[in-house]
């Protein structure tokens, strides 16, 4: 298809509509993406014409289904490049995917006085899972504390890799920032002492090629709604090695191999962590969004929102009453900031009335704000259907509600 903006935004029917009397223009994409026709056409299809429970029967829309979620499965393998659909686990979101690797790493890896290294800028979906973890475990929880900027100060990496540290959890992207983590860095280090790294790329995948060989990262996990698929749907990548030592994280269904009172044995990889009927749906329909992605080419994607950053930073910067909170160069299109003097619910109230949707608040990264000592942010974050007008627009907006508000 290639990169063609005005066929990409038809491509997104929500995006057409008006709120207040005024072309919706939609800035919180960090929060969730929106769907294209095709992933759209692909779940109501499935619900009008295909559903069956999938791994189950051998009536033909059972076989169906069940091909179909395999392939859904070969496509995100090819889509992060990992080495074996094995790998691949279909989980709830990137929520699930964190949760099920602190559970299952924790039982197997880690003991009272071991430690975890997590940063001062995660999502509290890669804080709380750990903590809940080094709860249960006795095991503590360490931190890479980031600068100004919104960097990782990785000059104290080496200290605080120890040989008590049993894994590190690192976001990708940050969804408060904008940072784009050296993340490469941080696995070379991590893995010259044999400790293995979990990314959350819950902000990484919709923005850029990802390729977990070439990150040689352990875990990698993202949610299906970020990167414009359906909700309650994600993926938890881990190699194979790792995976197939691991416990169960949930017991059920398709999850076993052989079930007596007596005991039970486990299915073979990646099944053993889809416990209970799987949301096929979410998988099949995430599979048409990657598939969308790729006809309008990832790489194209990533040109367009370099210069989407750039524009869009400029004309933030040359708003006097505007500070912009992550300042880092490598960053996705995700901006945070704050308006001398009024309440980010204020601004974005006023904003939201202009048919202008950003985010307010702390956009679960709670530790991030109280880095900076604020309460909160506004925050814009574009993907590849927004348009520099939109990004003329909120500036608009934003001269508009200093003027209501100062
Ligand atoms: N990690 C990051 C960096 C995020 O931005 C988010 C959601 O905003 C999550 C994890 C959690 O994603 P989900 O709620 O889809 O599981």
């Amino acid at each position: 298809m290639g990169f063609n903006i005005e066929q990409i935004r038809k491509d997104f029917p929500i995006l057409q509509q008006q709120v207040y009397n005024k072309p919706l223009i939609y800035l919180d994409n960090g929060a969730t993406t929106h769907k294209p026709q095709v992933v759209i056409d692909t779940l109501r299809t499935i619900y009008e014409k295909q559903n069956s429970s999938i791994h189950r029967a051998i009536h033909y829309l059972s076989e169906q289904m069940t091909s179909r979620y395999e392939s859904a499965r070969e496509t995100v393998r090819s889509f992060i490049n990992a080495a074996s659909i094995r790998e691949i686990i279909f989980t709830s979101g990137a929520t699930g995917s964190i949760n099920a690797v602190a559970f299952s790493f924790g039982e197997k890896y880690v003991a009272a006085g071991d430690e975890i290294l997590i940063s001062e800028m995660e999502h509290h979906s890669n804080i709380v899972p750990w903590q809940m973890m080094c709860e249960r475990k006795g095991a503590q929880l360490k931190v890479i504390p980031f600068d100004e900027k919104g960097e990782l100060q990785l000059d104290q990496l080496d200290e605080l890799l120890s040989h008590k540290t049993r894994i590190v959890a690192l976001t990708h992207a940050s969804n408060s920032l904008g940072t784009i983590n050296p993340v490469k860095e941080v696995i070379r280090r991590a893995h010259e002492r044999e400790i293995p790294v979990l990314l959350d790329g819950a902000q990484m995948v919709q923005h850029g090629a990802v390729d977990v060989r070439e990150l040689d990262c352990d875990f990698y996990v993202f949610s299906s709604h970020k990167i414009f698929g359906p909700t309650g749907s994600g993926v938890l990548y881990g190699k194979e090695a790792l995976l197939e030592e691991m416990p169960p994280y949930q017991g059920g269904g398709d999850m076993v191999d052989q079930v007596s009172f007596e005991g039970t044995t486990y299915n073979t990889l990646p099944f053993k962590f889809e416990a209970g009927t799987s949301h096929y749906t979410g998988a099949i329909g995430l599979a048409a969004a990657l598939d969308y992605i790729r006809s309008v080419g990832i790489e194209e994607i990533g040109r367009y929102e370099q210069e989407l950053i750039r524009y869009t930073r400029e004309k933030l910067e040359g708003i006097e009453q505007l500070k912009i909170y992550g300042e880092s160069e490598k960053r996705i299109s995700v901006f945070s900031f704050l308006l001398d003097n009024i309440h980010t619910y204020d601004a974005g109230m006023i904003l939201d009335k202009m048919g202008i949707a950003v985010r307010t608040g702390t956009h679960c990264t709670q530790p991030v704000m109280d880095h900076f000592g604020i309460s909160g942010t506004i925050r814009a974050s574009l993907v590849f259907y927004n348009t520099m007008e939109e990004v003329d627009r909120l500036v608009e907006g934003i001269r508009t509600t200093i003027q209501m508000l100062s």
